[in-house]
């Protein structure tokens, strides 16, 4: 079968590997019928060193069951199947409580000994917990939202939860890529009031917009915190969405945390510790997040992607086309440190 692998940066190549096949009697095998390509696949696309063995690529994906292992229950040949970027068994201490990131038994996509979702098929262990079927045909028109349950949407979910968003409380979202977009979907179901999204690329500040973030800032650093506080009668924001992960969007996710509020951070932290650590002590701000427990939020947002009430999957040129931005931003090759998660 065909399948992608990163041999280092910049070197991905689409090429054949062995067919992927059933081996525990855990397993399902999937033929993938819609794979994306995930924020976080650019960092090793960037700066991953060489290596001659290669890497499998590719955790967000949907496709039908074509086989089961013997004590596979949930899913059977036929069924379209979604699956969180991260694999597992649903039994365990940690799966329990909705921690499925953490499973004593689970693990990731791909690497050098399993298959990634950017192939034909892929050898889905541990079937049962780590599968959700989907109740639509494998071209729905809905399936550009439903493959954001893999990842982002359950992600920005995550960060919202973390962050403790309430109804009618204000919401800030730092990071306009695909995470802090469905940040703003999150917080806004969750009932917040205002969302001020800090971005600056037009496209995605439209689609912001269409996801009903109320204020946009586009300055950055030091500015941009200024612009926050002016936003909030100079308290800051409730809930701070940290969607990005290198330092700078870190401090600024800590930065407009209002005392006692709690900054929800998701994005792959590229430092080794917390910015401002005595400003948020004296501050008394929650720090909270990581990997998001997808597979724990997908019966959750499944049914209000179904039933039109979110559409994470909404394509960047209806939302220009709807709603025009206001912020106009002029073209610029954007550097690797605002690649988003
Ligand atoms: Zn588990």
């Amino acid at each position: 079968m065909k399948a992608t692998v990163m041999y280092g940066a910049h070197d991905v190549r689409v090429q054949i590997v062995p067919d992927a096949e059933l081996v525990e009697p855990t397993d399902a095998l999937v033929r993938v019928t819609r794979a994306c390509i995930c924020g976080s696949d650019l960092w090793p696309y960037n700066s991953m060193p060489p290596n001659e063995i290669g890497n499998r690529m590719g955790h967000e994906f949907i496709g039908i069951v074509e086989a089961t292992g013997p004590d596979v229950r949930t899913v059977k040949k036929g069924d379209l199947v979604v699956a969180p970027f991260a694999w597992s068994d649903g039994t365990c201490e940690f799966c329990l409580q909705g921690l499925q990131t953490s499973c004593l038994h689970g693990g990731w996509w791909g690497g050098v000994t399993l298959d990634g979702g950017q192939g034909e098929a892929v050898r889905v262990p541990l079937a049962d917990g780590t599968l959700v079927k989907l109740p639509v045909g494998p071209d729905d028109a809905v399936m550009p939202s439903l493959l954001t349950l893999t990842d982002v949407m359950g992600t920005g979910h995550h960060a919202a939860r973390a962050a403790k968003v309430q109804p009618g409380k204000i919401v800030a979202v730092v990071g306009d890529g695909a995470v802090g977009l469905c940040g703003v979907i999150a917080a806004r179901r969750l009932g917040a009031e205002r969302i001020i999204m800090l971005g600056r690329h037009a496209d995605r500040i439209a689609l912001a917009r269409a996801f009903g973030a109320t204020d946009i800032v586009s300055e950055r650093g030091d500015a941009a915190i200024e612009r926050v506080r002016e936003l909030t009668s100079g308290l800051g924001a409730h809930s701070v969405l940290e969607c990005v992960g290198h330092g700078e969007a870190m401090r600024t996710a800590v930065s407009i945390a209002r005392p006692g509020g709690a900054v929800g951070r998701v994005g792959v932290p590229q430092e080794t510790t917390i910015p401002n650590a005595q400003q948020t002590f004296y501050a008394n701000i929650t720090i909270a997040g990581g990997p998001a427990p997808v597979r724990a939020y997908i019966e959750e947002l499944l049914p209000d992607i179904l039933d039109g009430r979110i559409e994470p999957g909404l394509d960047a040129r209806a939302a220009a086309g709807s709603r025009p931005t206001q912020v106009p931003v002029p073209f610029r090759r954007p550097d690797r440190r605002e690649v988003n998660a």
